[in-house]
C-alpha cells in the first residue's frame, strides 16, 4: 500500500496537510504506509484558460526545484510530467496511481470552478479504481464555508466576516500552530521502473518564456524556496510589522511584506504567517500591536474572498458578485485601454503602477487600487479586461484575491460601500506617493520635476515645458469622467 502527494498550489513541505497525512499514513495499527510518492503535473493548456502569467510559471519552476530537493531530503521521489492537455490531468494521476500502486492519494483543495471540476472526475476515476482520494483543506486559517451569519448564510461583507474570524480563532489558539515538522522516511526508495524516469524540472515552458532582463529581476526580488520565504517572513516581522499601518500605503516604501508570490503559490501557508505574527504579538491576536493586527487584517482579507469564491462560484464564471452587475454598458475603447496597459495614460501614479506591473510582474496594493478604479471609473472600461491583464502579468497572480480587488474598485463585488467610491488619482498621488519617488522610479520622463509638480505635470507646467517632458497628456479628464462615471453608475441602479 503505497501514498500518493499530489502537489498543486501548495509547493512546500512544511505546515501542508496533504503531505503530512501522505506522510504519515498508517492503514492499521501495524502497518504504515510502504512508499510515499509526489507528483506535480506541469499543464500548459490549464494555465493558458486561467491567464497565468509567463512570469508567475517562472517563479513555479524555481520553486519546484527547491521542493524537489526538500522532497529528496525525505526520501520522496517528485514525479514530474507534462500534461498537453488539461482534460487528461485526472487519467494522468490515476495512471501514475496503477503504476506505482497507490491505494491512497493526496490532495489539497483549491477552491475555483474549474479546479473543483477536475477534482470531481479524479474523485470519480479513483472510486472506480478502489483508490481512496483525500482532499483537504491547507488555504486559509479558517476553512471556507465554516463561518456564517445569524442567519446561517455565508458572509457578503469584509468588516462582519473579520470579527467571526477573530471570534473563532480566539476560542482556541491552537487553530493558528502549524504542523510538526516530518521526518525523512527511513525506507529509501530504489525503484527499478521509476529510474527509468527522469525528472527534470525544465528551466521555462514554450509559450511562458519570459525575458532575460525581466528573468533577472524576478529573481533578485523573488529568491525561490521555503526557506528564503520564511527569513522574509521573520525579517517583516521583526523589522517591518510594527510600523505597517502607516508603511503600507506609502508607495515608495517598502512597507509591506512582499509575500503574496509565495502565498499565492503555496510556498508558505497563511498560518504560518499569522502564526508568526501572533507570536511576535505576545499571543494576541486581534488586540495588541496595532501593525502587527492590521497586518493580520489583510490575511483575512485573503481568507475572506476565498470564502467568497467558495460560497458565490458565480464569480469565477465571468460573473460580477452583483449579478445585476452583469448588464452595465462600457466604453471598452481599445486605444484608452492599450495606454492604461503600456502606463502611457498621462496620469502620472497610474503611469507608474503599471510599468511596475510591466516592469516587475508585481504592484503596489495602493497602486492596485488606482490604477483598478481609474480603468473602471474614469475610462469606463470593463473591469474584467483589468483582470485580465493582471492575471497576465503578474507573479502573484491569485484568483480570489485578484477578483475581489478588481470587483471592490468596480463597486460590483462584496464591498460595503456603493458605487460612488471613484478616487481622485492626483489626490492619491500627493497623498500616497508625496516625495515623488514612487513616480520619479518608474516614470524617468518625470524624474526632474519637484514633489508639486510631479502629480499633475499638465495641469502645472506650461505648455512648452510640458512638450518638453516627452510624456502624453491626460488621456481623460478626471473631474469630467467622474461625473459621467457617477451619471452611468447612477442611472443603471435606477434602472434595476
Ligand atoms: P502585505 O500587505 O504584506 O499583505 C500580506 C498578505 O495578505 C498578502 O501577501 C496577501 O496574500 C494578503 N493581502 C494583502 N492585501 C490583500 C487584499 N487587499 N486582498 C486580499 N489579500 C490581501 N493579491 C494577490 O495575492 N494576488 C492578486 O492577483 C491580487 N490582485 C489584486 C488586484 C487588485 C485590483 C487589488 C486592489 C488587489 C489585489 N491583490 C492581489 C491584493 C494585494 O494588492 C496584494 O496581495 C498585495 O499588494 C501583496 O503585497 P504584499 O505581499 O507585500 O502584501
Amino acid at each position: 500500500k503505497n501514498c500518493l502527494m499530489w502537489f498543486r498550489t501548495d509547493l512546500r513541505i512544511q505546515d501542508n496537510i496533504a503531505l503530512h497525512k501522505a506522510s504519515t499514513m498508517i492503514f492499521t495499527k501495524s502497518e504504515k504506509s510502504k512508499y510515499v510518492f509526489a507528483i506535480y503535473l506541469i499543464s500548459p493548456e490549464e494555465w493558458r484558460s486561467h491567464d497565468v502569467a509567463p512570469t508567475k510559471v517562472d517563479f513555479l519552476l524555481r520553486n519546484l526545484k527547491e521542493l524537489k530537493e526538500s522532497l529528496n531530503e525525505l526520501n520522496i521521489p517528485l514525479i514530474i510530467e507534462s500534461v498537453d492537455n488539461a482534460s487528461d490531468v485526472p487519467g494522468v494521476v490515476i495512471d501514475w496511481c496503477k503504476r506505482l500502486r497507490i491505494s491512497h492519494l493526496f490532495a489539497n483543495i483549491e477552491y475555483e470552478v474549474d479546479e473543483m471540476k477536475r477534482d470531481k472526475q479524479i474523485f470519480n476515476l479513483a472510486t472506480f479504481n478502489s483508490i481512496k482520494l483525500e482532499m483537504l483543506h491547507s488555504q486559509c486559517i479558517v476553512n471556507p464555508g465554516l463561518l456564517k451569519t445569524k442567519e446561517e448564510k455565508p458572509y457578503r461583507v469584509y468588516t462582519p466576516f473579520k470579527n467571526s474570524w477573530f471570534r473563532y480563532v480566539e476560542s482556541d489558539l491552537s487553530i493558528l500552530e502549524p504542523l510538526p515538522d516530518l521526518f525523512p522516511n527511513s525506507k529509501s526508495i530504489r525503484i527499478s521502473y521509476l529510474e527509468t524516469f527522469s525528472f527534470k524540472v525544465p528551466s521555462s515552458i514554450p509559450g511562458f518564456e519570459i525575458s532575460s532582463e525581466l528573468a533577472k529581476i524576478s529573481r533578485l526580488n523573488f529568491p525561490a524556496g521555503e526557506q528564503y520565504c520564511h527569513s522574509l517572513l521573520s525579517q517583516f516581522i521583526l523589522q517591518k510589522a510594527s510600523k505597517y499601518s502607516n508603511a503600507r500605503d506609502i508607495l515608495s516604501q517598502n512597507g509591506t511584506s512582499s509575500l503574496s508570490p509565495y502565498l499565492a503559490s503555496g510556498i508558505i501557508s497563511a498560518r504560518q504567517c499569522v502564526y508568526k505574527a501572533f507570536k511576535a504579538n505576545n499571543n494576541k491576536i486581534s488586540t495588541g500591536n496595532s501593525g502587527i493586527v492590521k497586518w493580520i487584517e489583510e490575511i483575512i482579507w485573503r481568507e475572506f474572498y476565498r470564502q467568497i469564491l467558495a460560497a458565490f462560484p458565480h464569480v469565477c464564471k465571468n460573473m460580477p458578485f452583483k449579478k445585476h452587475f452583469k448588464n452595465i454598458e462600457w466604453n471598452n475603447e481599445e486605444e484608452n485601454f492599450m495606454r492604461w496597459c503600456q502606463g502611457k495614460t498621462g496620469y502620472p501614479i497610474v503611469d507608474a503602477g503599471m510599468r511596475q506591473l510591466n516592469g516587475m510582474g508585481w504592484m503596489h496594493n495602493r497602486a492596485r487600487m488606482i490604477v483598478a478604479m481609474f480603468l473602471v471609473k474614469d475610462l469606463l472600461i470593463d473591469w474584467r479586461k483589468g483582470e485580465r491583464y493582471f492575471m497576465n502579468h503578474l507573479i502573484d497572480g491569485d484568483f480570489a484575491n485578484n477578483n475581489g480587488g478588481w470587483q471592490w474598485c468596480a463597486s460590483t463585488g462584496s464591498d460595503a460601500q456603493p458605487y460612488f467610491r471613484i478616487f481622485n488619482p492626483t489626490t492619491q498621488s500627493s497623498k500616497f506617493d508625496p516625495t515623488g519617488e514612487y513616480i520619479r522610479k518608474w516614470v524617468p520622463e518625470l524624474k526632474h520635476l519637484d514633489s508639486k509638480q510631479i502629480h499633475n505635470p499638465f495641469g502645472v507646467l506650461k505648455g512648452s515645458e510640458f512638450k518638453k517632458l516627452g510624456y502624453p497628456e491626460p488621456i481623460v479628464d478626471h473631474q469630467k469622467a467622474r461625473i459621467v462615471a457617477l451619471e452611468k453608475f447612477k442611472n443603471f441602479c435606477v434602472r434595476l
